[in-house]
């Protein structure tokens, strides 16, 4: 698998694969080649039903320059769903988004050289613990040593998103008109006497905060995509603000769902495009349970039982972004995924001390690969159907 560092990116919302992997493909293109003006780029797919309200038209102009760039939007449906193709004076390349920020090049090998874990699957990672007597994170610092560091900044970033964004009023840009709710919803959690209806107010508040962030450009961090940047960092900042965690935990809290996000991203999918929202907010929620089970000092096997809840109750959920924008049902399912993700940790802890699981981690995400295949194209990331097809804007 790849290192942690492919998983956790920061960068400008709405979407990953839609504005942060197109703004790396642009740069990338221009490091290769140098300036060589005029461009034609090619939006096929889902970057074409949805690119102007993810903003990809504009994040390419940006990079490429305005004045020498032409885009031409393609509803051919490419090998991949996220195909963009460039095409300049003298060079010419075919790209795929393939979630999380993350891309690769027709025809070409992988650029990313960092496959730093020898293991692909959570048994292969659970066996390894139990031979060498480890728990996840020292698995982790195993196999990336120093990486620490690196997680502490994502850890800085993502409460800045939090900090941004609960602070915030006005309307979200964009046709839909959507007003910043995350503020206010904050207000009503300081007020709240009962104090489980206080904490699920606040870890909701922190994922909107976030999430409206994103939806309006703001810098946000992939975990794992864009789309669903809400769901860990509300539940770590909780951890952290409300409830006095230290930081070094929540740092390997960070590495433990990092390391699910992972296996789901080798084993099948993190793009809406290819597998539907099950891929997006259902790893999302995944690795917000296994980060708040690692708080919460379970054993492997319960952080594993409750990751695979997490994916398993978010199975066949769809993707259909309303006008094209990171915002309707996105939003909301980040606050939503985040309170599912305690509802798992809690399963699991409870569940997990009367039998084993009959379901294990690695079958859930073959089954979600599996069902992203047979969502329909018009409920994958194409605002063609679903709630996009029924809110006309
Ligand atoms: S519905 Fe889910 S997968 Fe689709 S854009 Fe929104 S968050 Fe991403």
């Amino acid at each position: 698998m790849e290192s942690l560092k492919e998983l956790y990116r920061v960068g400008p919302g709405p979407s990953s694969s839609h504005t942060l992997a197109i703004k790396r493909i642009c740069q990338y293109y221009l490091e290769r080649f140098g300036k060589d003006a005029p461009y034609d780029v090619t939006l096929y797919g889902s970057l074409a039903l949805t690119g102007k309200g993810h903003m990809t038209d504009k994040i390419v102009l940006e990079t490429l320059g305005e004045n020498d760039t032409n885009i031409r939007f393609s509803t051919v449906w490419d090998e991949h769903p996220n195909t963009i193709k460039i095409v300049s004076a003298h060079h010419e390349l075919t790209f795929f988004s393939v979630g999380g920020g993350a891309f690769t090049i027709k025809g070409e090998p992988s650029i990313v050289d960092r496959y730093v874990y020898p293991e692909n699957s959570m048994t292969q990672i659970e066996q390894y613990c139990a031979d060498h007597n480890m728990n996840l994170y020292q698995y982790v610092e195993t196999r990336e040593p120093g990486i620490h560091e690196y997680l502490r900044g994502i850890l800085k970033t993502m409460f800045k998103t939090v900090e941004a964004g609960i602070d915030k009023e006005g309307i979200l840009p964009g046709k839909l008109q959507l007003p910043r709710v995350a503020k206010t919803l904050y207000r009503q959690a300081l007020d709240e006497r009962d104090p489980k209806i206080k904490k699920d107010l606040m870890i909701t508040a922190f994922a909107y905060a976030c999430s409206e962030e994103n939806a309006s450009g703001g810098i946000v961090t992939t975990a794992p995509t864009l789309g669903s940047c809400g769901v860990l960092p509300s539940v770590l900042y909780y951890f952290r603000y409300i409830e006095g965690v230290s930081e070094k935990k929540l740092t390997e809290a960070l590495a433990v769902g990092g390391l699910y996000g992972n296996v789901i991203k080798t084993n099948a999918t993190i793009s809406g495009a290819e597998g539907g929202c099950q891929a997006e907010i259902g790893t999302a929620c995944a690795m917000a349970a296994a980060a708040i089970s690692w708080v919460r000092k379970l054993p492997i096997h319960q952080i594993s039982y409750a990751a695979e809840i997490a994916i398993e109750h978010n199975l066949g959920l769809t993707c259909d972004p309303v006008g094209g924008y990171v915002m309707i049902p996105c939003i909301e399912r980040n606050g939503v995924a985040a309170l599912r993700a305690f509802d798992a940790s809690l399963f699991a802890d409870h569940l997990g001390r009367i039998r084993p699981n009959r379901v294990s981690f690695d079958q859930v995400v073959q089954t979600m690969k599996y069902t992203g295949k047979k969502i329909a194209r018009e409920l994958r990331e194409t605002s063609l159907g679903g709630l996009a097809g029924e809110i006309k804007i």
